[in-house]
């Protein structure tokens, strides 16, 4: 597996911003719905490391339990070897998706051992986890219990499949005790669910009456024993969600050193999450972390599900698309990285469901991407080409795009602050579109070379600047190459990741006197097959 840990934390000063997508089940290998919630991830990121933020970004894989026992039985392997063949495909999976992470996780790991066993003892010490009979229903897909309530026709909500009536003893963990707690922390912290209905939900769970949740099993062996009692399992709660601090190193004697990594980046800053792993995520977590006396995450950012012809993706339905394909340089039906980077973040607002159509995949590729973007790239240089002796002109300090750029600027701030991406590269777009039709309207083509025409084609090379730098977290490829093609690495600047908001993208600061090249098309228009 490419290492890729690069904790990038030594910027003096810099606020921290510290986010986490799930840990990924390796029963099956990275799908689109994997692909969506760690492109939204990396995309964020990426913007608060132009924010100039001090950015860590943690993802992995999630390698215990009776489901990963049974499908290295099936496969004939031990269950390390299973996990081992199954953690690299994510890892390069998220190399191919252009995902920037600091760290990744696995639970197999010994400082993910060390850190949960830390943490179960800390709850155990306190008073939280105690030994109980457990009756219920059980789906094994699911790794989940079920009451009543949650099942279809008696099957799994999820796996349309009937669960298993279980008894056994288990340690729990006495949830039931933190009800009116979770209700004040959230209360007095009215913004750390986004988008705010899904903070509605959360509270109208809590609400209901918090019931204890079982930690431990004695019916498989495949994961963390707990400290105090080794003949049991940690089950599947305590051994993933820590994960999330214990790759900050938690679970080491040092962790308590104001300069540790622990100390430095909790509370997380946003856990990316589906809208399927909500409860466990935004009660059960908050709560285990308070009964170890630990502050609770400072925020979670919820994603729907995409769907594929109107049902979650599964393998148990078939309907897995695989992004990997879609990005493949040498499928006549891909839309290269960006195209399917793109996609994912500008179709669907987060936190509602999505359809994902590969129609919509080229639909949205060729209005925004090849219409757009790509064809004011090629005109601007088409143009400076033939009318400016191939070089950039500088932009008017007063030009009728500087209202426009500012909004785009303002706009963009302010909806990834809120994590929604979607509307973030709408309000990009907007200045791509306020650009084109500047464009049409002095028609800079049909104009006979000199002052006018350079006025015109600098401030829409201005207005690409711009551009690249806001585009740059969601298809940072194609950032880069319109970075380049406009000049900027002659003008000084190499790198369009490098720059900062919003320092950088205030208008007038295109060079100039810098060569810009035309290229191949960047987005070359796509049929429907
Ligand atoms: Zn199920």
């Amino acid at each position: 597996m490419v290492d890729r840990r690069q904790d990038s934390s030594s910027v003096p000063g810099s606020p921290s911003f510290y986010a986490t997508t799930p840990i990924y089940y390796v029963n099956a290998k990275p799908h689109l719905g994997h692909a969506y919630t760690t492109i939204v991830g990396d995309a964020l990121c990426r913007w608060h490391r132009l924010l100039g933020d001090d950015v860590h970004f943690l993802t992995g894989t999630d390698e215990h339990g009776l489901k990963i026992q049974q499908a290295a039985d099936a496969a004939g392997m031990p269950p390390q070897q299973f996990a081992d063949s199954i953690a690299p495909l994510f890892a390069d999976a998220w190399e191919r998706l252009d995902i920037r992470y600091d760290d990744f996780i696995r639970t197999t790991e010994d400082r993910h051992r060390r850190g949960v066993q830390k943490l179960l003892q800390a709850c155990y010490d306190n008073g939280d986890i105690e030994v109980d009979t457990y009756r219920g229903l059980y789906c094994v897909p699911c790794e989940a219990y079920y009451v009543e309530d949650d099942l279809e026709n008696g099957n799994c909500p999820i796996h349309k499949k009937p669960v298993d009536h279980v008894e056994e003893e288990n340690y729990f963990f006495r949830l039931s005790r933190y009800g009116d707690r979770l209700l004040q922390w959230y209360a007095d912290h009215p913004g750390a669910i986004v988008p705010d209905y899904r903070m509605n939900e959360v509270i109208g769970f809590i609400k209901q009456g918090l019931l204890d949740f079982s930690i431990s099993r004695t019916s498989f062996s495949w994961g963390i024993p707990l400290p105090w009692d080794d003949k049991h399992i940690t089950y599947v709660w305590f051994d993933a969600l820590s994960n999330y601090i214990t790759a900050l190193g938690y679970g080491d004697p040092e962790s308590q050193d104001p300069e540790s990594l622990f100390h430095r980046r909790w509370p997380v800053n946003y856990h990316l999450i589906g809208k399927d792993i909500v409860r466990f995520h935004c009660v059960y977590w908050p709560a285990m972390l308070m009964s170890a006396g630990i502050e609770p995450p400072a925020g979670w950012a919820v994603g729907g599900w995409l769907l594929v012809g109107g049902e979650k993706m599964s393998k148990t339905t078939g309907n897995v698309v695989n992004p990997l394909d879609l990005v493949d340089e040498n499928n006549p039906e891909g839309v290269g990285v960006d195209g399917f980077r793109y996609y994912v973040l500008a179709e669907t607002p987060y936190g509602a469901d999505g359809d994902f159509t590969y129609e919509g995949l080229v639909g949205r590729y060729n209005a925004d991407l090849a219409n757009n973007l790509g064809n004011l790239l090629s005109r601007v240089a088409t143009v400076v080409g033939k009318k400016c002796d191939g070089v950039g002109p500088k932009p008017s300090p007063d030009s009728p795009l500087t209202a426009a750029a500012k909004n785009a600027v303002e706009e963009t701030i302010s909806r990834w602050a809120d994590v929604q991406p979607s509307r973030a590269l709408e309000a990009t777009w907007q200045l791509i579109r306020a650009t084109n039709a500047y464009l049409e309207t002095n028609e800079p083509w049909k104009a006979e070379p000199g002052p006018a025409v350079d006025t015109v084609m600098g401030d829409a090379l201005e207005a690409l600047r711009i551009v690249a730098i806001l585009a740059s977290p969601a298809i940072p490829r194609t950032a880069q190459a319109v970075w380049e093609r406009i000049g900027m690495v002659e003008g000084g600047q190499a790198r369009v990741d490098d720059r900062r908001v919003p320092v950088d993208v205030a208008w007038g600061q295109y060079p100039g006197g810098v060569n810009v090249v035309k290229g191949d098309p960047l987005f070359p228009r796509r049929n429907i097959s």
